[in-house]
């Protein structure tokens, strides 16, 4: 936390920071189940924003009902009835009187819920609308008991539904938001932008915006609410952004005040590799190189991603980092997300760094007993250049002198991954940390890189080696199956290597290598001439690699593959790709794939097959793939599509989770977030602190220790 004495007269009486027991009736327990939710202060009650709205202000008749609805019904019961059969359940079938009527079900309830559930009884529901075997139903509405000649009430405005946890309802909660909302201040002591920003800048009072979120008036746009496109909103998502840039910027700022080792290096190595490769490199990798030479160079942590799209070359600068680093006396590791990609860089490394007479050590999660402990040593002893997976970030990895990490596929790891990275190649008693250097092949919107990335530095290889002819893409229906495998057969024939992708999403790993075990039995009986191959997830790493080297020699003409071979694999006589049901792939990944094609000088054809009919997203989806191989694009269009957490693939590790911004809506408020963040850095740390802790809190002050 900040020291509190430079303005102890503001904050003493800042009535945010009182803790949430002062507020009454909060007792210990509802205090704990607020803490659970990371609510400790008044101030956190007054950021906790809705998550979404309910409008009860009306009620829908029975007969106007359309499945997808939340809305509010009013009838009278006309029969119910409770079903053992599978599991207990209770039926109950309100209607209007008119005819029409609304299915009501339980899968949970009580003896008491069942005796005030008789016939005749009016309720006032509230859910989900649905489409049931026997018209509309509502499962587990909300539901209340009308008196006879009782008069229906409905709410005023729009009932925020906040993000709760278990034991705290709805209700309880809108209560003590409320209790904390009346001792929201002016916006003189709430404001923590200076007022020239917020002037600059048009923006509008903090504390209108988050009154209006909590308690939308009743004439509220509820079009515009939902979207979170209403100007409140969007004054609150402008301040989280912001918070978030802020602390990402600090987190940075925090690295880069610590020391690393200068890898200056003498290029001698460096020298010796550009003279082996069989390649000049491009203008971009000869400028990305640079870049991250002079960062290695300083006694200040690196912190770089460099996003270049697949094929664009990104591996043979990392192995120029690491002799950098090497050169220097110290260690370099490279991590990848999987042992495929792991074990290929490895081979790469290997290939490049052995004839210069540097020893590449190999640590997976599956080399395990005594060639682990081997390992393990040489690394401790200083072994100059370790590859490997998630495993050299696990326990029990120490390191001689770490100089440089090298992440691959970045957007696979979270931020809290890079930190324990970071963490991990902290010498202890020199106090230096290694440089980092990230690369991803998901090419990032540069919008999205501002904000998600802002604790990185961001080099682009925006150029392919040249002599590459770009992959001509084909959408066709699985009806024409026959024809494909017709046109792989003379692709064979003249020489061409194939792939073909088995693509199940969200199945077990099991269900896609038997999806791939019958493709390959079809394209194996159908090309009786021609030797196809396997692989999958569930195979042994050997087994793999043996196929894999397989198909890169030749030997195989076409390799039946899941979305393992996804990233990094390297075959450049490949020249076909046939991928399956790539209706369902989102197109980050249908771009990966396809960049497993088109590496070599033969003109290279990707052919995507889809089970019709097509959705509307799908469809335009495959078209995108269509027009265009340019991965910026393609990142663009998928941003516009999926959203950033998607994009980003963070939905899994929860970094990103915002409470109100969503960054492809929100994106045209990042420049001004950026210089508002800049200006505050400067001239208002104080209050870019408080910001931070504002919105982000706990998380805020673990990234800083
Ligand atoms: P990615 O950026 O997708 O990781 P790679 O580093 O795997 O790309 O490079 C793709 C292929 O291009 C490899 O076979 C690599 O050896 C080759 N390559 C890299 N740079 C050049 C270059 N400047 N000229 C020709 N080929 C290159
Ligand atoms: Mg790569």
């Amino acid at each position: 936390m900040a020291p509190r004495n430079a303005r102890p007269s503001t904050e003493s009486t800042d009535p945010g920071l009182a803790p949430l027991s002062s507020l009454p009736g909060v007792g210990p327990a509802l205090a704990a189940a607020l803490e659970r939710l990371g609510l400790a202060c008044v101030q956190d009650l007054w950021f906790h924003l809705p998550l979404r709205y309910e409008d009860k202000t009306c009620v829908t008749a029975i007969a106007d009902l359309r499945p997808g609805d939340r809305v509010q019904v009013v009838g009278s019961i006309e029969e119910v009835e409770r079903g053992f059969r599978y599991r207990p359940q209770l039926k109950v079938a309100i209607g209007d009187g008119a005819g029409h009527t609304l299915q009501l079900r339980f899968f949970h309830f009580r003896r008491a819920q069942l005796e005030q559930l008789q016939p005749g009884t009016r309720l006032l529901c509230f859910g989900e609308v649905r489409q049931g075997a026997h018209g509309p139903e509502m499962i587990h509405p909300q539901y209340q008991r009308i008196g006879d000649g009782e008069a229906v009430a409905v709410e005023e405005r729009l009932s925020p539904i906040y993000p709760t946890t278990e034991g705290l309802g709805q209700k309880r909660l809108a209560g003590v938001v409320a209790k904390a909302l009346a001792l929201l201040p002016g916006d003189a002591q709430l404001e923590l932008i200076p007022g020239a920003l917020c002037a600059d800048h048009g923006l509008t009072s903090l504390r209108d915006a988050l009154l209006y979120v909590h308690r939308p008036p009743p004439d509220a746009a509820l079009a515009q609410l939902v979207q979170g496109r209403h100007p409140a909103q969007q004054r609150l998502a402008f301040e989280e952004l912001l918070a978030q840039h802020l602390s990402l910027k600090r987190l940075r700022a925090a690295v880069r005040h610590r020391h690393a080792p200068a890898l200056g290096g003498d290029g001698t190595l460096q020298q010796a590799l550009h003279a082996a490769l069989p390649f000049r490199l491009t203008a971009a990798q000869q400028r990305v190189t640079r870049e991250v030479m002079a960062d290695l160079a300083c006694p200040k942590p690196m912190l770089r991603l460099v996003q270049g799209d697949v094929g664009s070359g990104k591996t043979v600068v990392a192995a120029l980092a690491a002799l950098a680093a090497v050169e220097s006396g110290r260690q370099a590791a490279l991590v990848a997300p999987t042992e495929l990609l792991a074990e290929q860089h490895l081979r790469n490394f290997r290939h490049w760094l052995e004839p210069l007479g540097i020893e590449v050590e190999w640590l997976a999660g599956k080399v395990t007993g005594k060639a682990r402990q081997k390992a393990l040593a040489r690394v401790a002893e200083g072994a100059p250049v370790v590859v490997g997976t998630h495993a050299l970030m696990q326990e029990g990895v120490a390191f001689a002198q770490l100089g440089l990490v090298i992440v691959d596929e970045q957007h696979r790891f979270g931020v809290q991954q890079r930190l324990s990275l970071r963490d991990k190649g902290a010498d202890h008693g020199s106090g230096l940390v290694p440089h980092q250097l990230v690369l991803t092949a998901t090419p990032i919107p540069r919008t999205l890189a501002m904000s998600a990335y802002a604790d990185l530095d961001v080099s682009s290889i925006d150029e392919l080696p040249p002599g590459r002819t770009p992959v001509q893409t084909v959408a066709v229906s699985n009806a024409r199956r026959a024809e494909v495998i017709e046109r792989i057969h003379a692709a064979c024939r003249g020489g061409q290597q194939v792939y073909w992708v088995c693509t199940l999403i969200e199945e077990s790993e099991q269900l896609r290598a038997q999806a791939a075990e019958v493709a390959h039995a079809e394209l194996s009986a159908a090309l009786d001439d021609c030797r196809v191959g396997l692989v999958h997830g569930r195979m042994k790493s050997k087994e793999k690699q043996a196929v894999m080297d397989a198909f890169k020699a030749g030997e195989l003409a076409v390799l039946v593959a899941t979305t393992v071979i996804e990233v990094g694999v390297d075959v450049p006589n490949a020249s076909l790709m046939v991928i399956e049901n790539s209706e369902r792939l989102g197109l980050a990944q249908l771009h990966q794939l396809r960049g497993r094609v088109g590496r070599g000088a033969v003109a290279s054809s990707c052919v995507l097959l889809y089970q019709p009919p097509l959705g509307q997203l799908a469809r335009e989806r495959l078209q995108v793939m269509r027009e265009t191989s340019d991965g910026f694009r393609i990142a663009e269009k998928d941003l516009e599509l999926r959203g950033p957490g998607e994009v980003l693939g963070t939905r899994q590790t929860g970094q990103l989770a915002f409470r109100i911004a969503d960054l492809a809506r929100d994106a045209h408020l990042l420049p001004a977030v950026q210089q508002v963040g800049e200006r505050m850095l400067a001239k208002n740390p104080r209050e870019a602190e408080r910001l931070v802790m504002r919105w982000i809190g706990a998380s805020a002050r673990y990234a800083q220790a």
